[in-house]
């Protein structure tokens, strides 16, 4: 339980000191080998917030984000390109103010790279198909399932509710 607090903690101060510097410092490294768009063209595609934290690495806020404290049915995606990325029964409830699920959909669909920034060793985690930053994954998921908990931002991803998703899929 204690533990669990000083991660919290952390995290929270983790989040702030990332925000802090990416707004002083907006010309950080992005990985560009999987892109399928120009830094411009994504600049046109996505919103402010989307692009810090899609492209430049930040993190939002915790307990801000859209989808931290949801239990609907569906699908997320990958705002950027639209991969399918976790389904809603794979999420729960971490406490830590960002939808946190424990295992994708597919795993070569998820990039996990080792990220060293912040002072902190931790996983990153983007899409595999066009490079966007999710959030990290981390080994304190549910014992039960995987052990693993994928801390995403909400605004790396977008929802698909079961009956929309249902009504894409292609007629057998
Ligand atoms: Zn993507």
């Amino acid at each position: 339980m204690i533990n669990k607090s000083i991660l919290s903690v952390l995290i929270l101060i983790t989040a702030i000191s990332c925000s802090d510097k990416t707004q002083t410092n907006t010309k950080m490294t992005i990985q560009k080998d999987s892109s399928p768009f120009t830094e411009e063209e994504w600049k046109a595609k996505l919103t402010e917030e989307e692009y810090y934290v899609l492209r430049e690495k930040g993190t939002e806020r915790p307990f801000t984000g859209e989808y931290w404290n949801t239990n609907d049915s569906g699908i997320y995606v990958c705002k950027g390109c639209g991969t399918e990325l976790f389904r809603s029964e794979a999420k729960f409830d971490s406490h830590c103010g960002w939808p946190s699920f424990y295992e994708g959909i597919d795993k070569t669909k998820i990039k996990e790279t080792l990220d060293m920034s912040a002072g902190m060793l931790r996983t990153e985690v983007t899409c595999a198909k066009c490079g966007g930053h999710l959030g990290h994954v981390f080994n304190d998921g549910p014992k039960d399932k995987t052990g693993l908990r994928y801390c995403i931002n909400s605004v790396s991803i977008g929802f698909l509710s079961k009956e929309k998703y249902d009504s894409i899929q292609p007629k057998k």
